[in-house]
């Protein structure tokens, strides 16, 4: 069934939202709005593929009201097409130098609005199709690293804008090169989907992020997080494999699959007076992680950044 794009009118004009809507109703869902306001509160819940907006409109114009949506990362991307009776190469410019996509001038031409509308409407969801491909890793469906070193650069940045605590942990599976030369790569791929989905269930609070960073390592960030929060989601982890007991006859330490986590922790209480990098984190739970496999893997291992 082809995707049935939803188009968002605002306009104080009742009559012409009618007259869209009516050109349009047969290929979009249709919301609308005639204040700024409802307008607002409706590009945020229903994410619209594109939005009719009208210059102007009796309490705000459609410029400022365009700057707003521009401002605010849930509304930032979706595309906003002027409609306007004011035909000044000035205006429309004026418009596109605010991030509109597109200018359509009234009396509304039925076949253009719909042309544009259906072109506008398409290139938005293939960009966000595009967007969504390129932080996925294809084995896992996780985000991938490209994906988490932004997340990852976000939640460093709020740490040392906002003094927050922040943790992360790198999960490495143990043993997992004899897991392929025993059992061959195709077995190997189903058991890295595998973690992947224990990992996602077991550490997938809504605002954690888990990433497949490559091979049989996987990053999740735990953000506004201590360390007795992180060492937590670690245990869980840990304990979760110790319960499923996955074969893995060549493991050197107990014949199933294990993993071996390394926890990074900023604890406000304790760091740090200078900014944070995201290496510096990354770094601590790597060496966490080193410290794991050296006593002997199928364990956590806790390091501060100081
Ligand atoms: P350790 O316990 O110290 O972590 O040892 P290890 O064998 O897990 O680690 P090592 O880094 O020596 O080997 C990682 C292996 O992971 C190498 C490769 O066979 C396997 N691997 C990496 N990426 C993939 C993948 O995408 N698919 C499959 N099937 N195997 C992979
Ligand atoms: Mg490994
Ligand atoms: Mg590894």
């Amino acid at each position: 069934m082809p995707y049935f794009s939803k188009v968002l009118i605002i306009d104080d004009d009742v009559a012409t939202i009618r007259l869209m809507a009516d050109i349009l109703q047969n290929d979009h869902q249709i919301a609308v709005a005639t204040d700024p306001e409802e307008g607002f509160r409706q590009a945020v819940k229903q994410q619209p593929d594109v939005i009719l907006l009208d210059v102007v409109m009796p309490e705000f114009d459609g410029f400022s009201f365009c700057r707003k949506l521009k401002a605010d990362d849930r509304t930032r991307k979706i595309p906003v097409i002027f409609v306007s009776a004011l035909d000044a190469v000035e205006e429309q410019a004026r418009g596109f130098e605010l991030g509109a996509v597109d200018y359509i001038i009234k009396p509304i031409d039925a076949p253009v609005l719909k042309a544009r509308v259906r072109t506008h409407a398409r290139l938005y969801r293939q960009t966000i199709q595009l967007e969504s491909l390129a932080a996925t890793d294809p084995l896992t469906g996780l985000s991938n690293r490209r994906k988490f070193n932004e997340v990852f650069g976000r939640e460093i940045e709020r740490v040392n804008r906002n003094k927050l605590n922040l943790a992360m942990l790198v999960v490495d599976i143990d043993d997992f090169k004899s897991y392929n030369d025993h059992y061959g790569h195709g077995r190997g791929d189903d058991c890295l989907v595998q973690v992947a989905r224990i990992l996602r269930k077991t550490a997938g609070r809504g605002v954690d992020t888990v990433s497949r960073l490559g091979g049989e390592e996987f990053g999740v960030i735990l953000p506004e997080t201590d360390m007795e929060g992180a060492q937590l989601v670690a245990r869980r982890i840990m304990n979760e494999f110790t319960s499923l007991q996955l074969e893995h006859v060549m493991a050197r330490e107990h014949g199933y699959l294990t993993v071996s986590i390394g926890v990074g922790v900023i604890e406000q209480s304790t760091c740090c007076a200078t900014k944070i990098s995201e290496r510096a984190l990354m770094d601590v739970a790597d060496a966490a992680l080193y410290r794991a496999k050296e006593k002997g893997r199928n364990r956590l291992e806790i390091e501060f950044l100081t």
